[in-house]
């Protein structure tokens, strides 16, 4: 297996504020492109690509059968392909024989056009974690991550081909934005996911009906840049009579911190679990590691996730990687707990994420015990906080960790696209 994670450099650039080390973000083995200003450059605006065929999973119930009726079929079809794609997880017209004959082939390959072609797939020696890797029509590569817990089967989905938000400690931003995805090119890594899981390729089933549980916008991208179609895409997952029938609470929509986003989502009336990646309590810290922050400060960005809360009745979740002297301090921790409580009680709470120890590199992870503190000054302050589980990182398919390799692009090279 190949690791994706940028080669390491030993330099690291510390300061010792006393008896505290501070390490300060840094690229390794790559540079963050900057703006005229000389900040780390944010793309919020899509390249203008050739985009991916319209898909049932871009239209709403309406559209579908307005579609259908153009490509010469009965409006009642569309319900019929809707059941091949959302429950039975296919889009083979040699499969659908409730359709007629003739005809068959032009309306199923009209209505579902193939969107992913797979080009590799990692599974962990357990078998019960499996990373995706997708070839977009246009050649774009995206990834998902598939886990299986008891009792629940979590799909970490990709919502954008690269991602504009130049996080300094992330391999999926370091190229930059390629594109937006489609809601249905979301929705089929989903139904890409089903299907294998139906075909026992995630091992033995718990029960016939095994499938996805639960959505994690967590993959390449940041899913708040890419507004319309991620909506489209969670209406479609949750919708029990034309989409995937999922419970809202079972996808979690992540963010940086795109605030006029997270007000819009707490106005939908969809209440997905939100989760806010904040990584940092301070503004000086948080600007370096996340560059968004340039924009809407730490304050902000938990202002509108407690508006989330009020608006959802949503418990917030608080994601923060814990990084060895860089933002693991116990006074971190305070600050944390200070500014949450400041916002009210029982409206969040916080999912350290330990990273992967990294030798030689400023990106590695806390020592057990500064991460033992941190979860302790946390709980203390009545801030309820459990250290996350980071099954994908075995396969190198945790967050702001997925992106394709030169042997992935070689690979993605020489696959044809599925039809
Ligand atoms: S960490 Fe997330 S938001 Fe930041 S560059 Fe990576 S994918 Fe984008």
């Amino acid at each position: 297996m190949t690791s994706t994670r940028p080669p390491a450099r030993p330099a690291r650039s510390a300061s010792t504020l006393g008896p505290v080390t501070q390490v300060r973000p840094a690229t390794e083995g790559w540079t963050q492109k900057k703006d005229a200003e000389g900040r780390p450059l944010l793309q919020f605006a899509s390249p203008k690509r050739g985009k991916p065929p319209v898909h049932l999973a871009d239209l709403t119930p309406d559209e579908r059968v307005e579609k259908v009726k153009e490509l010469g079929m009965p409006g009642f079809r569309a319900k019929q392909l809707e059941k091949h794609y959302f429950e039975h997880y296919t889009h083979d017209p040699a499969l659908m024989t409730d359709l007629p004959s003739a005809g068959r082939e032009e309306l199923v390959h009209g209505m579902l056009p193939a969107l992913l072609t797979e080009v590799r797939r990692l599974q962990t020696d357990k078998g019960d974690t499996i990373k995706f890797l997708w070839k977009l029509h246009d050649g774009a590569l995206v990834e998902s991550v598939l886990m299986r817990y008891p009792g629940r089967i979590t799909l970490c989905v990709s919502s954008q081909a690269g991602c504009g938000m130049n996080c300094p400690f992330c391999a999926t931003g370091q190229a930059g934005l390629t594109r937006n995805m489609s809601a249905a090119e979301i929705i089929e890594q989903v139904v890409r996911a089903n299907r294998l899981i139906r075909e026992g390729g995630l091992g033995p089933a718990e029960h016939p009906d095994e499938r996805v549980t639960n959505i994690v916008f967590m993959g390449m991208g940041e899913p708040l840049a890419n507004y319309a179609r991620l909506m489209q895409a969670v209406r479609v997952m949750t919708d029990k009579k034309h989409g995937l029938g999922m419970s809202a609470r079972g996808v979690t929509v992540s963010t940086v911190g795109l605030v006029p986003a997270i007000h819009k989502l707490a106005a939908e009336d969809i209440p997905v679990t939100f989760a806010l990646s904040l990584h940092a309590p301070d503004d000086e810290l948080r600007d370096e590691l996340i560059p968004v922050n340039s924009r809407w400060k730490v304050d902000e960005a938990l202002d509108a996730a407690r508006g989330y809360f009020d608006r959802t009745g949503r418990r917030v979740s608080i994601e923060y990687a814990l990084i060895k002297d860089m933002n693991d301090h116990p006074w971190r921790a305070d600050l944390l707990a200070e500014k949450l409580n400041a916002r009210g009680r029982g409206w969040v709470h916080v999912n350290p994420i330990p990273l992967n120890p990294t030798p030689g590199s400023i990106w590695t992870s806390s020592t057990k015990a500064a991460q033992n503190e941190f979860v302790r000054r946390l709980n203390d302050a009545g801030i309820p906080t459990t250290l996350r589980d980071t099954r994908g990182k075995e396969i190198d398919g945790a967050c702001g960790q997925l992106v394709a390799t030169e042997e992935d692009e070689r690979v993605a090279a020489a696959t044809p696209l599925e039809d």
